[in-house]
């Protein structure tokens, strides 16, 4: 540290104890025993570690209130992979070259600290006055990295926090930049982000979210709603669709749109979807009991089960214990169920279909669905998704809808309309030969119970 921040910081830390914040100062202090002690320095690189990072930033923050810092983290995309590939040494050749490039910003760039926090993460503290600086920097290490001759493609991310508030508290600012990595790690389109504050409320709900599940399972606050699917030359109800809603005691209904993508990270969805599947079987078996026929129902299938291979089983565990015929249950999977892992999700799903179950595919035609799969998968039925509605007036999109009805028809292959909200789509598909459909312009998804109401008033 230069001679002047020195003078500074000593005159700051005098005014601090006059403010009776020095108790604070100190203790950070005596955490770092010093700065020349090894164990603050990474033995490989000889950058600070981040205990000794947060103490030189601070220090500069104290000595210089009144500039604007930042803090930058990177990370290597698959970094074992090289350790794993190329050996370790060069592992540590990377390494040390990016600490190369950071230290020549320590030592060309006032207000600067570099520090290696462990592996491949790193991070750069310094002053800046405008957020292109910082982009150039991350831009320039990349730039960098490529001249690096290795026999590997190194990707590497970068997240930036720029504070436009004066005297930022450092672990604050590294945290918030390590959340706006998250957003571009791996991701080969994107070099680095600045963290924006709604990453910071995202993050506060998905953890809320994550926290409050499974205690809402457990209370009840988890519950299924059925959208009916009706035929459009009869109206009358032909099936249905399980739908989840949580009620949460608190923040009222958290659509499934919300909450699912988040609990798929963390596996939560197996257990809200057998949850959902067991209280649908219950249900088809009492209108069974009831001496009722039951329509068949759809379960939706997280693409997150094609991770264990016991998935037929359980769904044919379920099946036994409530003894309810395959034929009133339908399976609802979207395409990327068999990305992950195709030829285990291929013979569940085939020893479903040979106990009787139909596997149909959902939101075919969004995303990455391809045609390729209508040929080669475990499939009975496809449900055209509501993406397809939404453009219906470009004469190109109804070509597509009319040639995909009729291709559907010649593999064979059952077909039903998701997403109809107007007469006008309905005349549309009607014409054309899909009779079969689920939407808001029949039915919304309603609780069970209702459900049951509108099925024993249908078969009056
Ligand atoms: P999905 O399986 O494609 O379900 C159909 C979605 O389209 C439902 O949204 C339904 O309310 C909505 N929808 C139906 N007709 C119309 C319409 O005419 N207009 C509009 N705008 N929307 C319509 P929902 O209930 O919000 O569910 C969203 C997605 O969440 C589902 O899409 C499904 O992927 C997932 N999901 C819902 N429940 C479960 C579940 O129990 N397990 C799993 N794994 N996923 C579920
Ligand atoms: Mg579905
Ligand atoms: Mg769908």
């Amino acid at each position: 540290m230069d001679k002047e921040i020195k003078e500074r910081v000593f005159a700051a830390s005098y005014q601090k104890s006059e403010e009776g914040k020095e108790e604070l100062y100190n203790y950070e202090k005596n955490k770092i025993h010093g700065v020349d002690d090894l164990a603050n320095y990474n033995s490989l690189t000889k950058l600070p570690v981040l205990r000794l990072f947060n103490y030189k930033s601070s220090e500069i923050v104290k000595a210089y209130p009144e500039l604007r810092y930042a803090v930058i983290v990177m990370d290597i995309t698959q970094f074992k992979a090289v350790n794993e590939f190329l050996g370790r040494s060069e592992g540590d050749r990377l390494l040390l070259f990016i600490a190369g490039c950071l230290n020549d910003y320590v030592e060309n760039r006032r207000f600067t600290v570099a520090g290696h926090m462990r592996a491949d993460n790193f991070c750069l503290f310094t002053a800046y006055t405008n957020e292109e600086e910082l982009s150039d920097i991350c831009i320039n290490i990349k730039r960098r990295i490529k001249t690096l001759s290795f026999a590997y493609r190194v990707i590497i991310s970068f997240g930036i926090c720029a504070c436009p508030d004066e005297r930022p508290a450092i672990p604050y600012l590294k945290d918030c930049a390590t959340l706006a990595l998250s957003e571009v790690k791996g991701k080969y389109y994107a070099d680095y982000c600045f963290f924006r504050d709604e990453m910071r409320t995202n993050m506060l709900r998905e953890k809320l979210i994550e926290s409050d599940i499974l205690v809402g399972l457990e209370q009840g606050e988890v519950v299924p709603y059925i959208q009916p699917k009706v035929d459009m030359i009869t109206g009358r109800i032909i099936g249905g669709e399980a739908l989840v809603r949580w009620k949460h005691h608190d923040d009222g209904l958290i659509s499934p749109a919300e909450f699912i993508p988040v609990i798929e990270k963390t596996g939560i969805i197996i257990n809200v979807d057998r949850f959902m599947w067991s209280r649908i079987f219950a249900y088809q078996k009492r209108v069974i009991d009831e001496g009722r026929t039951p329509v068949p129902l759809s379960l939706n299938v997280s693409r997150m089960h094609s991770v264990e291979d016991k998935l037929a089983h359980r769904i044919l565990g379920m099946q036994e214990r409530y003894e309810v015929p395959s034929e009133y249950l339908i399976l609802e999977l979207t395409e990327s169920a068999f990305a992950m892992d195709e030829k285990n999700m291929n013979e569940q799903m085939k020893e479903l279909r040979r106990s009787g179950f139909c596997v149909s595919m959902d939101d075919f035609g969004s995303g990455y669905s391809s045609l390729n799969m209508l040929k080669s998968r475990e499939l009975d039925e496809v449900k055209i998704d509501k993406e397809f509605l939404s453009d219906m007036d470009n004469p190109k999109c109804r070509i597509v809808i009319r040639n995909l009805i009729s291709m559907l028809k010649e593999l064979d292959v059952k077909m039903i309309v998701e997403g109809i909200e107007t007469e006008k789509q309905k005349e549309f598909f009607l014409e054309n030969g899909c009779n079969r459909a689920q939407g808001f312009l029949f039915y919304k998804p309603m609780p069970l119970d209702e459900f049951d109401e509108l099925m024993k008033k249908e078969s009056r």
